[in-house]
């Protein structure tokens, strides 16, 4: 097909569950791409030779390379491509933020909508869950032992790229399942669990060893790991999942959750089947959230499912300075979330026996652009009003967990408590490699997965050279 002629093929949309029936349950809202929809959308591809697309994925997929063997119905030739750079990507082709990654640098964007890149590698990575096995045949053992700590995106890709060159490599997870924020932070219903599961498994294949249940920091220290229990180098992923709260009065109130706490009860726990399961999670009439990033859209869109009317969410800039990716915007506004923009809650109101009852809110206003380059909200004076609600949930940000870093003064740390690296990946301790959201800050999964495959080659030069 000619150039011409793949240039005028729309893009196609991805199906959707119904926006009233998904607000009352878990399941997955995106259905996936028909093997014909996938088809044609493959065929809008230019196979460009300087292919930008490429530019924008941190683990470097060969995107033209999976996308033509997919147009050209080879589907296991394009789940090897995928597979091959990309350990998770039945994960990234749900969660990926591709319109700021690869597709916004997708070179027919420039003249109609980029090539839906997500919607194709999901289409590929389904299928190949569902109907084929990649070989994988061991290298010869390099007789090395590396030990990861955390197994969230950055440090699963890192041990599986450690795999393929032939290290024997441990995780330890601080929980009792590995994932990470996939598991216990992404909902059901945007990301299966059952998903996360599956390339987990395909990486234990591969002979990673995952141990949970093991905290560094308190079961063994870093310097543990390297000299008692004999490991050669480590690999720190420990995320940032320390929660940051307003610091506004009543957050003592009975009803006050802060996101993590809330999407693990839900997530990880299984609390929306309480009592079926252990842990509960208080479900009431009317929820508020606030945040404006994919935490608080997280958040809020799962009170929803628990049965909130209305569920709020609360953000004190405009739509336009949203973090959150448009999507989930759009699908949060179809499933009835009250937006309260130009917002801001400065106090959690309680009933005499302390529980919550409500957030008294002020309107902003946008002034000059801050250090962030975004407007900054300022209060409008007299505007304060009350949101009536039962539960208020902190979806502001969060931090690194100093449990790790204090228990090992050796590590260079910003001022924001996160792990300061080399161009290598290298921290202030030889050996000792970090990447993911402990280096970075609250970022992204394709970004965790970038840092943990440039830091398994690193610790393999590292070791090589050794
Ligand atoms: C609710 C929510 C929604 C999100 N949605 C998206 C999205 O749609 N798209 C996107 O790209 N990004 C999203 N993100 C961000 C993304 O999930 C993170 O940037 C990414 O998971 C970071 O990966 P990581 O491997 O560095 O850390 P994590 O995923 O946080 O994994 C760290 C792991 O280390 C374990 N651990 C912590 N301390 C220790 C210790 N001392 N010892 C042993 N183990 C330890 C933790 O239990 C965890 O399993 C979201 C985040 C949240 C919270
Ligand atoms: S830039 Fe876009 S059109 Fe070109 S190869 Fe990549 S995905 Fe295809």
């Amino acid at each position: 097909m000619k150039p011409a002629e793949r240039m005028k093929i729309l893009r196609q949309h991805m199906p959707e569950q119904d926006a009233e029936q998904r607000s009352h349950n878990f399941e997955e809202v995106n259905y996936g791409l028909a093997g014909t929809a996938a088809s044609m959308e493959a065929q809008r591809c230019l196979r460009c030779k300087q292919a930008k697309c490429i530019e924008g994925c941190p683990v470097g997929v060969d995107i033209p390379g999976f996308v033509e063997a997919l147009a050209e119905d080879d589907l296991k030739k394009a789940a090897d491509i995928l597979l091959d750079a990309n350990v998770l990507p039945a994960v990234t082709g749900r969660v990926c933020p591709q319109e700021t990654q690869c597709e916004v640098q997708c070179i027919r964007g420039g003249k109609s909508e980029p090539l839906a890149i997500g919607y194709l590698e999901r289409f590929v990575a389904d299928w190949a869950r569902e109907n084929y096995q990649q070989k994988f045949t061991p290298p010869p053992p390099s007789g090395k032992r590396i030990a990861v700590v955390g197994a969230g995106p950055a440090g699963l890709t890192c041990a599986g790229e450690l795999a393929k060159r032939g290290h024997a490599v441990t995780i330890y997870e601080a929980l009792h399942r590995p994932g990470g924020v996939l598991l216990y932070g992404i909902p059901e219903f945007r990301l299966p669990k059952a998903i996360v599961d599956q390339e987990v498994n395909n990486l234990r294949k591969m002979g990673v060893q995952i141990i949970c249940n093991v905290v560094i920091g308190a079961t063994y220290t870093i310097s543990d790991l390297l000299t008692a229990e004999g490991f050669q180098a480590v690999f720190i992923a420990n995320g940032a999942g320390l929660p940051v709260f307003q610091g506004i009065p009543g957050e003592q109130l009975k009803g006050v959750y802060s996101a993590n706490e809330y999407l693990t009860r839900v997530n990880l726990m299984g609390a929306f089947r309480f009592p079926d399961c252990d842990t509960p999670v208080i479900k009431s009439t009317q929820v508020a959230v606030v945040g404006g990033g994919n935490v608080a859209m997280d958040s809020v869109r799962t009170a929803r499912r628990l049965g909130a009317d209305p569920a709020t969410l609360i953000y004190r800039r405009s739509r336009q300075e949203m973090p959150a990716r448009v999507e989930e915007v759009k699908h949060a506004e179809e499933e009835g979330i009250v937006l309260e923009l130009l917002c801001n809650p400065i106090e959690i109101l309680g009933t005499t026996d302390g529980w919550v009852r409500g957030v008294r809110c002020q309107r902003m206003a946008l002034g000059e652009p801050d250090a962030s380059g975004r407007r900054r909200p300022e209060p409008i004076p007299g505007s304060e009003f009350e949101i009536p609600c039962q539960v208020f949930i902190e979806a502001i940000g969060t931090r690194a967990n100093p449990l790790l870093t204090q228990s090992t003064p050796e590590l260079n740390l910003n001022k924001w408590g996160n792990i300061v690296i080399d161009e290598n990946n290298m921290t202030s301790m030889p050996g000792v490699f970090a990447g993911g959201d402990i280096v970075r800050g609250a970022a992204t999964v394709i970004l965790a997965m970038g840092d943990g495959k440039n830091s398994a080659l690193s610790i393999h030069q590292f070791l090589s050279n050794k």
